[in-house]
């Protein structure tokens, strides 16, 4: 990987163990020459492995022998740009322990500046053109070297020997305060007059590593409420910043695996269960039983929090809604405008938008939720060598993959790209990753939905191969990917909305699958969707149509509360709709499942962000103990199983009626959920013989469901693989669809006349 400090490493250990030779970056990875005593060759050797720099990561080391030549000195000889450098760019690295202690030196030349890095930390990614990642192909290049700066870049021994974005005080960039408008603030201090807005409890728009940040004080409830209020009402939740990891402690339960993530140099969002003694203001994440919190990874984050003002800062996108995150200053004030009150920018370009990290903590390390800053451009290693192929992802969360040999690369979260500007930005990350990568596919894979914006930009290719990809297939190929199987599984890929191949939603589906096709096991029963897109934003219609459609005209006579808020003309219509099929897509979907639960309890009518109803029926258990779970119908049907939901119902409703807690409905929903998806997938085994079962889809997010699940399948004699290194959601889709595409081109699946691969259901 380039820019983690290996070659000077590899000059240091050669140096003193007086070896010549050389070290350059080549078409086949790293290629180092040393000449010396038998004993130091083999000392340094066997150091290379073992005390690499901490970034740096060896796949393998090959060794030969080479005829002695007349040389006495190691150097370090110019990366070669161009032809099939395969050395990888680094992510963008967290603020190191060194850099941060010279920050806070008062005796330090680089004391308070916001842009100090070295070898082992700092902007890569998000700050790189092209290859090879030299100053010059990047945002640094616009900043020449001081003399001391110049001389710390050229010294082997220095910690910032090729540093690329090496600066300081005297030459490197700076701060600078604005208005809302945009106008430059005279001030001495920029960092202590936006300490001094959040203080007052205004909104500052920061410009950070891939993106710009509103802050607001996490502990001012005006403040949050303000923020909120101008981010239009919507309940999402914010992520909280907060100094270090003791200050962690009074916001979130921290363990040990937690402790080691939020820690690590990518530093990512950690979601962690929220203390009840939390100070942070409601309006933070409201309805949530998590907190999105994180530790600073630049040292202007360390700035914000030097001076002790703030326990946490509530940092969340710099965008509205679900546009991308702003990088450019203009553009910042343009987009920004009415969100924040002053802007705290730089004039260190970021050339590439990359939203922070959002994972899960767990005993093996992360599970991503959104894989971004701190992880791309790292690739998935896979198990086999694979075509060069570009996979375009699906609609909402959209990552694109781009595959070739044994890695794939996934790019950063682009958004939803219904959203022009998300759109605009996959278009950007579909060139920049074939140039950083120099990779040119040959193949485009692509979901089978005709409307996405994806499959449409997949349709205009014509010099390429084009494979259309069923997305529950490509959720269970992505679980597959990263867990290095080969071979028949049984995939759950739970969701929300994937097209299927017979036109209709998908999204609760039990296949059997390799890479190259899949068989449909097991569904969800088949429901009318009152109203189609207007049902998953007002999960109440959904309600109505689980209702209609196994109770008819009797939804008037159910004892709901909710239900006599909604006009009767209203509901006859809907009723109507269901029933006769008018504007009423079917589908199996797991997430519309608990949108209807959700609003039957009187828990959540209308969302305002994806998958809000199902986060808060979770939340809604709290600590419920009740273990009946709710009875679910398994009818077998074509060879396979639906699994109906009419008892279900029938259950849940007489609860209602009773005045059942929302907890104890929570809890017997999701473990009726599980008990009837394990007995599922026990029938799928006792028909195949097959026993590894993959986890994936949008649902999994659902820790109960997850862990639970997980569980109850290894006690019952599964092996159970589940998401990790990419997400379960959407957002780990592109892998999938990558690894699918493969399999078909080689010609394992059958190709239909018009270019596309199908799957054979
Ligand atoms: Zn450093
Ligand atoms: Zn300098």
């Amino acid at each position: 990987m380039q820019g983690v400090g290996f070659r000077p490493f590899v000059f240091r250990l050669a140096e003193s163990r007086n070896l010549s030779g050389h070290i350059r970056n080549t078409a086949s990875g790293v290629t180092i020459e040393v000449q010396g005593e038998p004993s130091a060759v083999n000392d340094f050797l066997l150091h290379l492995g073992q005390e690499a720099p901490p970034l740096s990561r060896i796949t393998n080391i090959t060794t030969r022998e080479l005829p002695v030549v007349p040389e006495t000195e190691f150097s370090i000889l110019h990366s070669q740009g161009g032809e099939g450098v395969h050395t990888l760019i680094s992510p963008d690295v967290a603020l190191c322990a060194d850099c941060l202690r010279e920050m806070l030196e008062p005796a330090d030349r680089r004391y308070r500046y916001p842009f100090i890095n070295c070898t082992n930390c700092g902007p890569r990614f998000t700050i790189v053109r092209s290859i090879p990642y030299d100053r010059a192909q990047t945002s640094m290049a616009v900043f020449p070297m001081c003399p001391e700066c110049q001389a710390e870049y050229d010294d082997p021994h220095n910690r910032r020997f090729h540093a690329q974005p090496n600066a300081c005080w005297r030459c490197g960039p700076r701060l600078e305060l604005r208005d809302q408008a945009g106008t430059r603030i005279e001030c001495a201090d920029p960092m202590a007059g936006a300490l001094e807005k959040l203080q007052a409890g205004q909104v500052v728009a920061i410009k950070g590593l891939g993106g710009f940040h509103l802050a607001v004080d996490a502990l001012n409830p005006v403040a949050v409420r303000l923020l909120r209020e101008r981010k239009r009402r919507v309940e999402k939740p914010f992520a909280i910043m907060v100094p270090n990891t003791a200050a962690a402690e009074e916001f979130c339960v921290i363990d040990d695996a937690a402790r080691r993530v939020l820690e690590s140099v990518q530093r990512p969002i950690v979601l962690l269960p929220r203390l009840s003694s939390s100070p942070v203001a409601e309006d933070v994440a409201p309805g949530h039983r998590e907190l999105g919190i994180f530790l600073p990874y630049t040292p202007l984050h360390h700035l914000l929090f030097a001076q002790g003002k703030f326990s946490a800062l509530v940092m969340t996108s710099g965008n509205r809604s679900e546009e991308p995150i702003a990088i450019a200053n203009q553009e910042a004030v343009a987009r920004l405008r009415g969100l924040a009150d002053f802007f705290l920018v730089h004039n260190r370009e970021i050339l590439l938008r990359c939203d922070d990290s959002l994972v899960r903590a767990s005993a093996r390390g992360v599970r991503q939720v959104r894989r971004s800053r701190g992880y791309v451009p790292l690739p998935v290693f896979l198990k086999e060598e694979q075509p060069a192929i570009l996979a375009v992802g699906g609609e909402l969360k959209n990552t694109i993959c781009l595959m070739q040999g044994k890695q794939a690369f996934l790019s950063q979260h682009l958004g939803d790209l219904e959203n022009p500007e998300a759109y605009k930005f996959f278009l950007e990350a579909i060139q920049h990753l074939q140039n950083i990568l120099e990779i040119t596919p040959e193949v485009v894979a692509h979901d089978l939905h005709p409307a996405y914006f994806s499959t449409h930009w997949a349709r205009q290719q014509t010099a390429v191969r084009l494979v259309g990809v069923q997305h529950h297939h490509a959720h269970i190929a992505s679980c597959m990917a990263e867990n290095h199987l080969e071979g028949k599984v049984i995939g759950l890929a739970l969701d929300g909305t994937g097209y299927g191949t017979d036109g209709k939603i998908w999204g609760g589906e039990v296949l059997v699958a390799d890479y190259a096709g899949f068989e449909r096991a097991a569904h969800l029963e088949y429901v009318p969707m009152p109203g189609g897109e207007a049902a998953i934003r007002d999960p109440w219609r959904m309600a109505i149509g689980y209702l209609a459609h196994h109770f008819g005209e009797e939804v008037h006579q159910l004892p709901l509360p909710w239900l006599r808020k909604i006009s009767r003309r209203k509901i006859d219509t809907l009723v109507r709709m269901t029933r006769q099929h008018i504007n009423s897509p079917w589908t199996s979907s797991c997430g519309r499942l608990f949108d209807a639960v959700a609003a039957l309890t009187g828990i959540r009518q209308t969302v305002t962000y994806e998958a809000q109803a199902a986060v808060e029926l979770e939340a809604a258990m709290g600590d419920a103990t009740d273990h009946r779970a709710y009875p679910f119908a398994l009818d077998p049907s074509d060879g396979g199983w639906v699994i109906g939901t009419r008892p279900l119902w029938e259950t849940l409703l007489r609860d209602l009626d009773k005045g059942v807690p929302q907890s104890v409905i929570s809890l017997r929903f999701h473990q009726g959920l599980m008990d009837v998806l394990a007995e599922t997938v026990q029938l799928v085994r006792g028909r195949t013989g097959f026993d590894r079962v993959c986890l994936s889809g949008g649902t999994f997010l659902n820790k109960f469901l997850s862990t639970k699940l997980t569980s109850r399948l290894a006690s019952a004699g599964f092996a159970v693989y589940t998401q990790n290194e990419v997400p379960a959601g959407d957002g780990g889709l592109s892998l999938g669809q990558a690894m699918v595409a493969a399999a078909q081109v080689r010609g394992e699946a059958l190709l239909l006349p018009d270019g596309n691969a199908h799957a054979l259901a």
